[in-house]
């Protein structure tokens, strides 16, 4: 048996608060009689509607993908593109990507039909490390690392501290190798932070998602994740 507002926020249609607000609202039914007050419990078997809508309910599941690059991060694209759950057709549950890679990023992206689980990580309070490789045009000199590093003006407010390190530089090619590990999650964040310091990303490739890396996959492959691992996450 489980909280109703949980299995609400379990089915995606709501976050945990707002599935609360809906059930002290009267909108929440559970076998066909309005419940009103919090902390009542359902089993698998009850049928629970939300605005007189029957609440699909689904085992939630967790998958990481190693996206591979030109693939979009969404569950649909009008442009007929290639999307991350054509990576899980032979899955039934209907699992969203939780937060996007751009579509030329590659590497760890975690996928789940849970929808409050999702929006524990991509809230802005959210501490989950990431760590991303980039290639980056030209070899950037200790005073621009360091200035990612304690954070640089972006045109939607300057960047939390972050973890820098210069892998490798090829003087030829003029280009680098630097790791960066950041926290938060704005749209083409990185791309946009070595833009600022001149050294434009070529290549880029997310190692690390929390605990999450990956070790044993291939571009295109993905592993259901172990309740152990959910649960480092959360
Ligand atoms: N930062 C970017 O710039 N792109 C991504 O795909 C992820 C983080």
């Amino acid at each position: 048996m489980e909280r109703l507002q949980k299995v609400i926020a379990h089915a995606g249609i709501a976050s945990r608060r707002k599935a609360e607000e809906l059930i002290l609202e009267g909108k929440v039914s559970v076998n066909g009689s309005v419940v009103k007050e919090l902390g009542v419990k359902v089993g698998s078997s009850d049928k629970i509607s939300v605005n007189g809508v029957p609440l699909e309910r689904e085992e939630p599941v967790y998958f990481l993908l190693y996206k591979p690059r030109g693939v979009i991060s969404s569950v649909s694209d009008d442009k007929g593109r290639k999307v991350v759950t054509d990576y899980f057709a032979h899955i039934e549950q209907r699992i969203y990507p939780v937060g996007r890679l751009d579509y030329d990023t590659s590497g760890v992206l975690l996928l789940t039909n849970d929808g409050e689980f999702a929006n524990l990580l991509m809230h802005p309070s959210s501490e989950v490390e990431k760590v991303y490789v980039a290639k980056i045009k030209g070899i950037p000199s200790k005073e621009k690392l360091r200035s990612l590093e304690k954070g640089i003006r972006l045109e939607d407010g300057k960047t939390a501290p972050a973890k820098v390190k210069l892998i490798s530089f090829d003087k030829k090619a003029e280009t680098s190798i630097v790791e960066l590990t950041i926290h938060e999650g704005r749209n083409r964040q990185v791309r946009r932070m070595f833009e600022a310091i001149g050294h434009p990303v070529m290549k880029l490739k997310r190692e690390r998602y929390g605990t999450l890396t990956l070790h044993g996959l291939n571009a295109g492959e993905a592993k259901e994740l172990t309740p152990h691992e959910v649960k480092q996450l959360r």
